[in-house]
């Protein structure tokens, strides 16, 4: 993994939580929802379980609690389940017929792998705001530009108290050249983080995003062998 070693991601995040079946197929769910490019709605996933709203709006508190997904303050819209944002951010992702927003630049890289489709990644650079595009399939990117584009991951944003969705998504960034990040950290007192190559933070995307929707029959398959003692 490209990352550096202590970042905990959502696939960390997923196996610590050690969700109940039911709940597992909800979060799936979500994901699903968002990657049809529907926002997933309280009365939307209770129609499409089949478990009561009030069950379901339990089970999605928990997801949130354990940092899978963010919902609304009222409970009946989940607004982000990493690597979707419902709100629009600077991440654009361009899959068959529909459209979809990624919470920072290497969830936009791990859809991919993720939905095991082609995308395309309309971004820009968050410095000079110049365009940034990919193209990827599952296994690699096929073409990007600029030739120049790097990925700042940041070490420093880590904080407990709120999702990462706010507190370090916002800020791993597509920079169009090493420079324009140079400049970027000069203005904000130098953060720490690495800088990744587009390749490094596909590789990244991948690693953390590509088994996220797996079906428990292979995502169990360690917990359920253990030995009982
Ligand atoms: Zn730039």
């Amino acid at each position: 993994m490209p990352l550096p070693n202590g970042i905990r991601t959502v696939a960390d995040r997923l196996r610590a939580a050690h969700l109940t079946k039911q709940e597992d197929r909800l979060r799936r769910r979500v994901l699903r929802n968002f990657a049809s490019g529907a926002t997933p709605k309280l009365a939307t996933l209770a129609e499409q379980s089949r478990i009561p709203p009030v069950q379901i709006q339990q089970i999605l508190r928990r997801l949130a609690s354990r940092d899978l997904l963010v919902l609304d303050t009222r409970g009946n819209t989940v607004l982000a389940a990493y690597p979707f944002s419902a709100t629009p951010t600077p991440h654009r992702v361009h899959l068959s017929g529909r459209e979809v927003f990624a919470l920072c630049a290497v969830d936009a890289l791990g859809i991919t792998a993720m939905l095991n489709e082609d995308a395309r990644i309309s971004s820009r650079c968050a410095h000079c705001g110049s365009a940034v595009e990919v193209q990827a399939q599952p296994e690699s990117v096929t073409r990007y530009l600029p030739l120049e584009t790097v990925v700042w991951f940041p070490t420093s944003e880590e904080d407990d108290s709120c999702p990462v969705a706010e507190s370090r998504c916002p800020n791993i960034s597509f920079f169009c050249s090493n420079d324009h990040l140079d400049a970027w950290r000069m203005g904000r007192e130098e953060p720490s983080g690495v800088a990744l190559s587009l390749n490094e933070a596909f590789e990244a995307g991948r690693e953390i995003f590509g088994s996220l929707l797996a079906e428990p029959s292979t995502q169990y398959t360690r917990r359920t062998s253990w030995p009982s003692r």
